[in-house]
């Protein structure tokens, strides 16, 4: 089991400093929601949902309702990856999970409401970076073309996995900003308490053959750590104001 002590130990020696982010009408802003699926959120919904109800997952989830509703409000864009499989396609090294047309591959209860809203763009991939995966046959690019459409200046990060379907897409879009592919885009924000990694405890591990043990709380942190050392911001918590002194 990994103590508590080795992720306190981790977390002073890879510190991620957490700002707070002021969501302003002055800067358009972007919400981007990562895989909210049933197959990685709801529990006992496939091979890689949670077996038994999870806080950083629920909280995830809550805080991705809340800040939907805010955006859909304002009828400000949001952009929802959704994971989804061919059956016969694999996406080794997982199991089959989120195959088209299941329940596992669509969002979660609390977020079905994205559906009818107009200001928001749903996004069917079958990979972990969600930038790749936003690429048409003719070769444009579904994320691109919505931060140039909306001209967004930041994109607020939320989702499932912190240390994978996330960070991959987060880096992707934060190269892609650096090579000048998402003007007007300028910060990459991702918002720690609406993410969450999946578990599976080291003495878990250990008894499944060639499973690689996977610590939810030490991986979200890394995943996190990680991010920020590509350049994105980490932020823990949002709140809504004006920018600008009056
Ligand atoms: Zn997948």
């Amino acid at each position: 089991m990994v103590s508590e002590t080795a992720i306190d130990m981790l977390k002073t020696e890879l510190p991620v400093e957490q700002d707070s982010f002021i969501l302003s009408e002055d800067v358009k802003t972007g919400l981007v929601l990562v895989d909210m699926v049933n197959g990685f959120c709801t529990v006992g919904a496939g091979k890689l949902a949670p077996v038994q109800p999870n806080e950083q997952i629920s909280q995830m989830v809550d805080e991705s309702v809340r800040l939907a509703r805010m955006f859909c409000e304002k009828k400000w864009p949001v952009f929802a990856f959704l994971d989804s499989h061919h059956p016969d396609v694999p996406e080794p090294p997982y199991p089959p999970h989120c195959i088209n047309g299941t329940d596992e591959a669509k969002l979660v209860p609390a977020l079905e409401w994205l559906e009818n809203e107009t200001n928001v763009t749903l996004r069917r991939k079958d990979c972990i970076d969600g930038f790749l995966g936003s690429i048409e046959k003719d070769g444009s690019n579904a994320f691109v073309n919505w931060v140039k459409n909306n001209q967004i200046v930041n994109i607020l990060v939320l989702g499932i996995c912190t240390d994978i379907c996330v960070l991959d897409f987060t880096c992707s879009a934060l190269s892609a900003r650096n090579r000048g592919f998402l003007t007007p885009l300028k910060d990459v924000i991702v918002y720690s308490h609406g993410c969450a990694t999946y578990d599976l405890p080291v003495h878990v591990a250990r008894t499944i053959k060639d499973a690689l043990a996977h610590p939810q709380d030490l991986m979200h942190h890394i995943g996190l750590y990680m991010a920020k050392g590509r350049g994105a911001k980490v932020v823990s918590e949002i709140s809504f104001g004006a920018l600008k002194e009056p």
